[in-house]
């Protein structure tokens, strides 16, 4: 998982066009496609590149199933995706090799039909298949299925390797990467932002990108923003090498797994979600509460030690203090055995073929959700200068090279090829959309 090659260290520069914080793939994706449109960039990353969800993720590249509000940002995603290694000369090991979702019954086929609907409308090449079908594409299986959603054209890749590379790339294209750089607070003049003040000293610069993934909401509440996101753990594991049910990605409510790279399989349950209590909860929670009826089935609610460490963390804090950005490098939860046990076990029962499969590494990451798990990529009206980009609420893997050409459009006042007002900020302030779409 956390595999963090990319070792740069550097001076500060008095200036730039754009300061970008954060580097996970959506800040790695930015600042490629933003150097690559000559525009001079910094981005910051408190800890190493791609360290928090960017390399913990399951490496899903998927269309299907997906909010329709994000579908035209996933499909140019999916067009970057297929060219970016190509481009910048590096392994970002994607593959083109679909995600299915199966089915237990007739009424999650019904429900998935409801998805086929918004597929058409696209033009996606999404189908539901039959059991029958279902058996041929996972020959190991040990049972059958109703049925399955599945979508060709969907793809994997490396976490470990993606946002690594394209930060590089970013870099031959002239942006400074910097690690161990916090970005602490801004500054403004005439109400405008003018400086980004790092834990190594400030920027002059027009323009702030925030890509902080988990941290996002503490750095606005320092700003006096609301930006209602909570951060939820999802544990997972990867195998040791083993032989091939898929080459692709499979969605099953017992286990969710994707073939990767080395031969093995990176795997989670498919069906239960861990929510830890957080004071988070207790300021933001109201905004969930259509997300909660929809998905509390799956929902396994605790009282961990984070609920203490969000409560002693500060929540704001000077300029010339040091922040928690800098007291947490990297934030790495400890996963959790109980459901990684029942997801490993349950791997080896729907496909006995692995049944001597073994457990290389477990890890967690903690993933920041909105209210209605749509990520927001759009200015801060009142801060002229700041824009943010973050809540990507679960699938921000695949959508990252997407959302950064997104990003360079928004911040660049370039053309806006791919339309971005489903990911307004004002949403939030105004209530103009709350809730979730019904995921299939
Ligand atoms: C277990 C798991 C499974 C997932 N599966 C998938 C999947 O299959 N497909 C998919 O599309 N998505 C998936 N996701 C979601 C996906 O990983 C995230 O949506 C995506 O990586 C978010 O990218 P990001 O750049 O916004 O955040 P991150 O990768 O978390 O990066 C944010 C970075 O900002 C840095 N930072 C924070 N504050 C500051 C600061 N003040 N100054 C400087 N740096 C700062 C952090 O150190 C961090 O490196 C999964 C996530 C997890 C955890």
């Amino acid at each position: 998982m956390a595999q963090t090659a990319h070792e740069i260290q550097g001076t500060l520069p008095e200036k730039a066009d754009v300061v970008i914080a954060g580097g996970g793939i959506i800040g790695v994706s930015a600042a490629y496609y933003l150097a690559k449109a000559g525009v001079s960039v910094v981005l910051c990353e408190k800890g190493r590149i791609a360290a928090e969800q960017s390399s913990r993720n399951w490496g899903y590249v998927r269309q299907q199933g997906r909010d329709p509000a994000e579908l035209p940002t996933i499909m140019e995603s999916l067009r970057l995706w297929r060219g970016l290694g190509e481009e910048i000369g590096e392994d970002l090991g994607f593959r083109q090799t679909g995600v299915i979702y199966t089915a237990e019954t007739d009424a999650d086929m019904a429900s998935y039909e409801r998805w086929l609907e918004i597929a058409k409308q696209y033009q996606l090449d999404t189908k539901l298949i039959s059991a029958k079908e279902v058996e041929a594409l996972l020959p190991g299986a040990g049972r059958t299925w109703a049925g399955a959603l599945h979508t060709p054209s969907d793809g994997r890749a490396e976490p470990s390797k993606a946002a690594p590379a394209i930060a590089r790339a970013a870099e031959r294209q002239g942006a400074q990467v910097l690690i161990e750089c916090a970005v602490r607070g801004i500054e403004t003049e005439g109400g405008r932002l003018s400086h980004v003040v790092t834990e190594r000293g400030s920027i002059r610069t027009g323009s702030l990108v925030f890509a902080g993934g988990a941290w996002s909401t503490l750095f606005c509440r320092n700003l006096g923003l609301e930006l209602p996101a909570l951060n939820i753990r999802s544990s997972v594991l990867r195998t040791s090498p083993a032989p091939e049910v898929t080459d692709g990605a499979v969605w099953s409510k017992q286990v969710a797994m994707r073939r990767r790279e080395d031969g093995g399989y990176t795997v989670s349950h498919g069906y239960a979600t861990e929510f830890i209590l957080t004071p988070s909860l207790l300021r933001y929670g109201h905004r969930f509460l259509d997300a909660y009826k929809k998905e509390r089935k799956r929902l396994r609610i605790r009282l961990k030690r984070p609920f203490f460490d969000e409560l002693l963390r500060a929540k704001s804090w000077r300029n010339d203090e040091t922040t928690p950005f800098e007291k947490t490098r990297i934030l790495d939860p400890p996963p959790n055995t109980t459901i990684l046990n029942e997801a490993f076990a349950n791997l080896k029962s729907v496909y006995p073929v692995l049944k001597d499969v073994t457990v290389a590494e477990r890890w967690a990451g903690l993933i920041d959700v909105t209210p209605d798990a749509v990520p927001v990529i759009s200015p801060v009206e009142s801060v002229p200068g700041l824009y943010l980009a973050t809540g990507f609420s679960g699938h921000g893997f695949g959508i990252g090279p997407g959302a950064g050409k997104v990003v360079a459009e928004m911040v660049t006042g370039g053309p806006e090829t791919i339309d971005r007002s489903p990911f307004r900020y004002s949403r939030f302030l105004d209530g103009s959309r709350v809730a979730p779409w019904t995921p299939v």
